[in-house]
């Protein structure tokens, strides 16, 4: 197939590809996958995940590598984290290798569509699960649909990496508290939707939410972690039962020792946001968007107009082993 991608021009958006794969739940068990280059699904209108929201995804990306391989960038780390959404939600799990090997034959297929190396791309990977019987009564779905589908998506900071505003919302009466309670479900992100809107009406394009129980300790922005960098240089990340477990974070965190920099994942008291050096929020999409200044009622913090010494470093660090130019220590690399 020729595609003619302009990969110069992708940004992150919708575009049809060759192929998606899909499992099927059906009497207490999964099917096997299938590829199929349909993007339609018939749906009872009575579908549990239409009323009831039984309704989880996922988020990954493949990279071409400097050598010509395609890798995929730590899928067993989503499988673990589909599990664990699917367990919160009551639905089904997925044996993690028969989910790594479906990522990887969706890849495969759509081979054409992973963006070449030292364009900055990437073949961003979605799986979405959804409980599909009909029923009235609250209950869990009996039957399932697990849909993996992947779109090329372009890099993401064109003409250099700027650092965004944030703003945390207060006025709680409208602003539906954020808290994911570590599940990754379309729910959250509906929910999320309006305290987005007050962040952009005040030009923040991030939200940043607190704790949902006090307000006084940081939880994560709207789709991504939170990453303070103190004037000691200690990677700082919140420890909450409220915050989405990123996979960013985690990769980063690691990278981050290995750099020799002190990691804590702790409470992040709100006032601490004064003392901190470097301010970012991470995630699959950006890995790090650097947090210029964030507004807090009537206090705002800065952090710079440009990415700070310790989190460039932390990206290049990352952003190296995924396509294949630092050594991949940690068995990160899947080959599709
Ligand atoms: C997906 C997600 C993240 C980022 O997780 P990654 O695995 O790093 O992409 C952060 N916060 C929320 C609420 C999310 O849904």
């Amino acid at each position: 197939m020729d595609n003619k991608i302009n990969w110069d021009e992708l940004g992150f958006g919708f575009m049809p590809v060759k192929s998606n794969i899909r499992f099927s739940y059906r009497d207490g068990k999964w099917s096997d996958p299938v590829l199929t280059s349909s993007y339609d699904i018939t749906l009872n209108v009575a579908a549990n995940c239409l009323h009831y929201g039984q309704a989880i995804f996922e988020g990954g990306k493949a990279f071409t590598c400097s050598d010509g391989r395609v890798c995929i960038f730590r899928p067993d780390e989503n499988a673990k984290r589909l599990n664990s959404s699917a367990r919160y939600l009551q639905m089904p799990a997925i044996d993690e290798k028969a989910f790594v090997e479906a990522v990887r034959a969706v890849v495969r297929d759509n081979i054409e569509f992973v963006p070449p190396y030292g364009t900055g791309g990437a073949l961003y990977i979605r799986p979405v699960m959804f409980g599909t019987s009909p029923q009235i009564g609250v209950n869990a779905s009996k039957n399932y649909e697990l849909i993996i589908m992947v779109v090329p998506v372009g890099a993401y900071y064109k003409g250099g990496i700027k650092p965004v505003r944030a703003m945390i919302p207060t006025d709680l009466d409208r602003a539906a508290p954020h808290g994911t309670g570590h599940i990754k479900a379309a729910g959250n992100y509906a929910a999320s939707l309006y305290p987005s809107r007050l962040a952009h009406d005040m030009g923040c394009s991030v939200a940043l939410f607190l704790d949902p129980r006090e307000h006084k300790y940081i939880d994560e922005f709207g789709t991504s972690n939170f990453i303070g960098i103190t004037r000691d240089g200690v990677y700082v990340t919140p420890k909450s039962p409220s915050v989405l477990p990123s996979i960013t974070n985690k990769s980063l965190s690691q990278v981050a020792e290995d750099l020799g920099i002190k990691v804590e994942r702790r409470p992040v008291a709100v006032t601490e946001l004064a003392d901190m050096a470097e301010v970012g929020a991470c995630g699959t999409a950006v890995v790090i968007t650097p947090v210029g200044e964030i507004v807090y009622g009537d206090k705002v913090f800065k952090y710079g107009d440009t990415i700070g010494p310790v989190l460039q470093k932390l990206y290049d660090a990352l952003v190296g082993i995924q396509h294949g130019t630092r050594p991949d220590i940690h068995h990160w690399l899947f080959e599709a």
